[in-house]
């Protein structure tokens, strides 16, 4: 898959300016699809996106106009001269894309997640020989293979316009982020295929319309080529995903502010594994305050039941448990007790500070 060079993006390694992708999350009226391209076409977006069949958590909820929408997404073309993109989860949104001259279609994080869906459309690929530029969006879950995997069955398929969508990945619980970026996920894949283009979804990811701007930012400093934007002419009437959506206005001002810098030097490699370092770092941040979390959790029960804030023996076997296995996965003893010591005191200061009554509930 190292040799794709897709001629709708410039090459990864050697992309200018990023290529963007804007729409709405759904297709919801003729009307509110040409409003919405119009002004976007107007600020000179190449790309319109616009979901017809969407794909529900939950059944009962708006499920996409399907076919129908079809029809408004080819007026955008012909009115506007932008490409059209819309994502496809089996064969019939396939054939019946193509039908209508979709130019790009994309994969959803729920169907990369499935390789018999993946599969079926690439099959269907195949067989229409289609000439399409598909990207595939990471699968809900945090599994680079399975990512990896996707886009081979799509390659295999004969499809060399080909990029991957970087969309966050799903969490339990409620975080800052809708889906986690993970951001070291999507550079291994970079590192892994360098000439594979990379677009950073931020609607997707952040969940919300404020973080739109710094998502995008982070992610042209990542060296990612584009971005893709959910974009609505009045998002607060939105039908589907209407806290993150923003209009084409609030689009071209946060492009506007975008600084893409020149980066392309021979320490990208370099550039990239410290970017990943930071991500990962950013996650054991993330992963101590919800340990301490739990702590402070204990400490309001030990506080109702009067219970000592260290109980004497669970700590050592604790220790040494973690410790054991710490240096199975190849750390030293000496760094691993620091480490967990280091931890464990912050912890116990937590609580004392909870049944002391200091501390703030959850
Ligand atoms: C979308 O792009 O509207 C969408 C459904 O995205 P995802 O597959 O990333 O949830
Ligand atoms: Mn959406």
């Amino acid at each position: 898959m190292n040799d794709i060079i897709p001629d709708l993006f410039p090459s990864a390694e050697t992309s200018a300016s990023p290529i963007v992708i804007a729409g709405p999350c759904s297709a919801e009226t003729r009307e509110q699809v040409l409003s919405t391209a119009r002004e976007i076409a107007a600020n000179g977006i190449r790309v319109f996106r616009a979901g017809i069949w969407k794909p529900r958590t939950k059944p009962g909820g708006f499920e996409g106009v399907g076919r129908e929408g079809l029809e408004w997404l080819r007026e955008v073309k012909t009115e506007t001269g932008m490409l059209i993109a819309t994502e496809v989860a089996n064969r019939a949104h396939v054939i019946e894309a193509i039908e209508a001259g979709v130019d790009l279609l994309w994969l959803g994080a729920r169907t990369s997640a499935n390789p018999f869906a993946v599969q079926e459309i690439a099959d269907t690929l195949a067989e229409l020989k289609a000439d399409v530029t598909v990207l595939v969006k990471n699968p809900v879950n945090p599994d680079l293979e399975l990512w990896i995997g996707a886009l081979q069955r799509i390659y295999n398929a004969g499809i060399r316009k080909l990029g991957a969508i970087h969309r966050g990945f799903s969490t339990y619980g409620k975080h800052l982020y809708r889906n986690m970026p993970e951001w070291h996920i999507p550079i291994e894949l970079r590192l892994r295929y360098p000439s594979l283009p990379i677009i950073c979804d931020p609607s997707h990811i952040g969940g919300k319309r404020e973080l739109i701007a710094p998502l995008s930012q982070q992610a042209i400093d990542m060296g990612f080529n584009g971005l893709i934007v959910e974009t609505h002419c009045n998002p607060d009437c939105a039908w589907s995903d209407a806290a993150q959506q923003i209009t084409p206005e609030i689009l071209n001002f946060i492009l506007g502010t975008l600084v893409v810098r020149n980066s392309k030097q021979s320490t990208e490699s370099l550039q990239l594994l410290r970017q990943k370092i930071d991500g990962i770092d950013n996650e054991l941040l993330e992963i101590l305050s919800k340990r301490m979390a739990v702590c402070r959790e204990i400490g309001h029960y030990k506080r109702e039941h009067r219970m000592s804030v260290v109980q004497a023996g669970r700590y050592n076997d604790v220790i040494r448990s973690r410790v054991k296995l710490g240096e199975e996965m190849g750390m030293g003893a000496e760094f691993l007790r620091t480490v967990l010591l280091a931890i464990h005191d912050e912890s116990v200061r937590q609580q004392i500070e909870i049944i002391n009554d200091r501390g703030s509930r959850l």
